[in-house]
């Protein structure tokens, strides 16, 4: 199977606008975003979803969500407040299928949670 798209984003090998990126991870502005800010925090490591994290793999949800804290204050919506999703199976509309947290902020978000 060939890799996903993010893993090509990561690899240099597809057009991505990158913001940040360091020995385990990698943002990039999100190709259709759904608020000002909408960034994707993602792992170089290849992990499917949240869903199939390890024990190993735990920690790199803390370094993404450190990440996910620099870019705010980097795009200047850490104080006005920002909110970080992660996307799991089915009922959560997920369609890549690579680990990523979006950070979305810039104005007032609506939404469930
Ligand atoms: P999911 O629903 O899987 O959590 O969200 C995946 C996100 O990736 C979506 O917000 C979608 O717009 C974004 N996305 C899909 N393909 C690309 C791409 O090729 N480049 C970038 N930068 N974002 C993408």
């Amino acid at each position: 199977m060939g890799k996903d798209i993010f893993c090509r984003i990561i690899e240099g090998k597809a057009p991505g606008r990158i913001v940040y990126q360091d020995d385990e991870v990698v943002a990039f502005w999100d190709i259709h975003p759904k608020a000002p800010i909408h960034i994707l925090i993602v792992p170089r490591k290849h992990i499917t979803s949240v869903c199939e994290l390890t024990e190993q793999d735990a920690l790199i949800l803390g370094k993404m969500a450190l990440v996910a804290d620099k870019i705010a204050r980097q795009e200047g919506i850490f104080n006005t407040g920002f909110r970080l999703v992660l996307n799991c199976g089915p009922d959560s509309g997920m369609i890549v299928p690579h680990l990523h947290m979006h950070l979305l902020g810039g104005r007032r978000l609506g939404g469930i949670c």
